[in-house]
């Protein structure tokens, strides 16, 4: 990669030009923030999907599956507080006609306070070497004390406008600070408005019979509204859990970073329905599990964090975000939260139906507590894909892209490739295919040289390359190649399902989960 070149950019190019994701309706010149994915990006999605549904609904015997409608009655909108509250403070530069969230523009100005501290400590550190005492000189330096009252005061500033709907002190806020247009330098704001991030449509055929709907913002109502008809048919016992992997839509005001924020996009999530006063175990519970689910792939320990909320949503009694290192940083990849029992009673309320468990043993009905998992499909795509593409040198000095995906992942799992394209070679590489195709996803390729085709599967992330060559004919064994090593090996054909089995099984990456 070239020095100062975007990481993105060549993530983004990758993914298009091996059929990972394409920009939407791209012959028009696409629509923004809208992607589709391609012949390979449809596959490591789907596996994505499964590697999830089967570490949530089949591993945990107290968790079912759910799949509801994306359009929901609109009070559903109203109970949950999405109609009056799912906004984000919006403010338009009047030069550049560019459009930002007020809070973000707060937030990065924040950041960058954030990063003279740093350099201050560095400074520190680099003076005083291992005498140095981070936290000392933190509680003590009138610079970093300065920068640090100087955040608490814009945060508190902030936070208080918010909560009080006084917008017009949150444009005073960005002019006080002197925030400036990233693209024009400009100071010259609109007032900030406050903008409903859910899409509406209408539904009926005539204009007077219409009524409005939303497309979902969130998947988790769908469960709330389905929690006693699952809890009644399913004879569920708490505590259990419904998962859901759907679509969810919403109007982000700058969508951009490729498929990290789009307005359409899929999430894959749990509510898990608990007795009051156990949600914080349970809460722990979830924590470990999801970030174990996470480092059982092997993209790195090192790439995932926990942040804990400070700043709770009005639902929620503890939240804590898992982090992931993507290509522009340490963002959030899935968000564990403790909701309490707010949904649930939202939806009683507006419903005049109760929403309540009866518990048997202690014969008592009550309106279970939620502590809920919540993860971007599309996010962990880029997760996956960014962390796995890798520029590798090689012995004799030449470069490769390979896609080291986890196995269990990629798209396609063996490549079956005839050394020529005649002597019989490729009537026994499609014998070969013809008996692992219904196990595996596999690919047939008989175009170029054989070490451009293995720099193609490289490419996709195809973890074996199988080459059928003219000893494949008199003795039946073929030679398989680790995408990884480049190594190759000779073995039987007959022991090919059981070596790719091995490899590419959920089963070794979901055990861990157990251990
Ligand atoms: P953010 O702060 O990044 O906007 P959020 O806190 O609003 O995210 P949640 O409402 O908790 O997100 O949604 C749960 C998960 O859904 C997120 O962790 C993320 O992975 C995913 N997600 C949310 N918004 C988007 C989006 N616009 N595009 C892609 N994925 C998204």
């Amino acid at each position: 990669m070239a020095k100062n070149e975007d990481p993105l950019k060549r993530i983004i190019a990758h993914a298009k030009e091996y059929g990972f994701v394409f920009p939407s309706s791209e012959i028009y010149d696409g629509l923004s923030a809208t992607y589709d994915y391609g012949q390979m990006g449809a596959e490591l999605k789907n596996n994505i999907k499964q590697y999830w549904w089967t570490a949530m609904v089949k591993m945990n015997e107290n968790i079912v599956g759910l799949d509801a409608a994306i359009f929901m009655h609109p009070t559903t909108w109203k109970a949950s507080g999405h109609v009056d509250a799912f906004n984000d403070p919006l403010i338009d530069n009047k030069d550049s006609k560019k459009r930002y969230r007020a809070d973000v523009l707060i937030e990065d100005y924040i950041a960058k306070i954030e990063g003279k501290i740093a350099k201050d400590v560095a400074k520190g550190l680099k003076r005083f070497g291992d005498a140095f005492n981070e936290e000392e000189f933190r509680a003590t330096n009138p610079n970093v004390l300065r920068n640090v009252d100087k955040i608490n005061a814009i945060n508190d500033r902030f936070k208080k406008a918010l909560n009080d709907d006084d917008l017009a002190d949150v444009k005073s806020l960005i002019e006080d600070l002197g925030i400036a247009c990233p693209v024009s330098g400009s100071k010259n704001w609109t007032d900030v408005r406050q903008f409903n991030l859910m899409f509406s449509t209408e539904l009926g055929s005539t204009a007077d019979g219409a009524s409005t709907v939303y497309l979902r913002p969130e998947t988790a109502q769908g469960i709330f509204v389905n929690f006693l008809n699952v809890q009644k048919t399913g004879r569920m016992k708490i505590p259990f859990g419904i998962a859901q992997i759907g679509k969810a839509f919403r109007n982000e005001i700058i969508a951009r970073q490729f498929i990290f924020r789009m307005r359409e996009f899929e999430q894959m999530e749990m509510q898990f329905f608990v007795k009051p006063g156990t949600e914080l175990e349970w809460y722990e519970h979830w924590k470990k599990f999801r970030i174990n689910w996470h480092k059982a792939l092997n993209l790195g320990d090192d790439n995932y964090r926990f942040h804990d909320h400070l700043k709770m949503a009005h639902y929620a009694n503890a939240a804590a975000d898992i982090e992931f290192k993507f290509p522009m940083g340490f963002k959030e990849l899935e968000g564990v939260h403790s909701r309490t029992d707010f949904d649930l009673k939202a939806h009683e309320e507006f419903s005049g139906k109760k929403l309540q468990y009866f518990d048997a043993a202690e014969n008592t009905s009550y309106v279970p507590y939620v502590v809920e998992t919540s993860i971007g499909l599309d996010r962990m795509f880029l997760a996956v894909f960014s962390s796995s593409l890798k520029e590798e040198e090689l012995k004799d000095g030449s470069t490769r892209l390979v896609l080291t995906l986890p196995p269990s992942l990629s798209p396609v799992k063996a490549a079956i490739l005839p050394l020529t394209k005649k002597d019989g070679l490729p009537e026994k590489a499609r014998e070969i295919f013809a008996n692992l195709k219904y196990d595996f996803n596999i690919q047939y390729d008989e175009k170029d040289s054989i070490g451009k085709r293995y720099r193609r599967q490289d490419a996709i992330g195809t973890p074996f390359s199988i080459t059928v060559d003219h000893q494949s004919l008199e003795d039946n064994t073929v030679t398989i190649r680790d995408r990884d090593t480049m190594e190759q090996e000779r073995v039987e054909i007959d022991r090919l399902y059981s070596i790719i089995e091995e490899r590419v099984s959920y089963r070794t990456v979901l055990k861990k989960l157990e251990s």
